[in-house]
Parts: C-alpha cells; sequence; structure tokens
C-alpha cells in the first residue's frame, strides 16, 4: 500500500515539473511575440453588460436597442431586467 502511495506523490511530482516546464515555453513564446510589431490583438471587441456588468461579446450576446444605443447582455434575464 505504501509503495502505490509513494508512487501516486512522485507522479504528482513528475507532473509538476513539466508543467512548470512548460509555463516556461509558453511564457518564453509569448514574449517573443509580445516583441513583434503586431501583438495579436484580440478579435472581437468586448462589451459590458449594464445589468450585471460581465464582458460579453457581442456576437454571441443578446443585444437590446434602445434610444440609438445598442446594449448587449450576457442572459435573457439581464435583458428583461434591463427593459424594466
Ligand atoms: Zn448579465
Amino acid at each position: 500500500m505504501l509503495r502505490f502511495v509513494l508512487l501516486a506523490i512522485l507522479l504528482l511530482l513528475i507532473a509538476r515539473a513539466f508543467w512548470r516546464v512548460m509555463d516556461g515555453v509558453i511564457e518564453a513564446a509569448g514574449g517573443r511575440s509580445r516583441r513583434g510589431r503586431s501583438p495579436r490583438a484580440p478579435a472581437v471587441k468586448l462589451v459590458r453588460d449594464p445589468v450585471c456588468g460581465t464582458y460579453v461579446a457581442p456576437a454571441n450576446a443578446l443585444s437590446l436597442t434602445a434610444g440609438g444605443t445598442t446594449h448587449y447582455f450576457c442572459s435573457e434575464d439581464c435583458r428583461k431586467k434591463f427593459r424594466t
């Protein structure tokens, strides 16, 4: 039984070390791209749900146009709350 516990701990340590290395690799790659002339800007601009404050992508959000302004909501509930 103790051997299984030790083996599990060993595997956990190996996995943690592996992910630490992977994080370093990802960070290094990200650092290099950040120094580039055209950093990867987010493709979609997020808009704020005026009811609950959640940021949503207009493409996936529910919208409501009132007084010439379009508002975006995370859910039908928020849209209903805004209307009332
Ligand atoms: Zn909301």
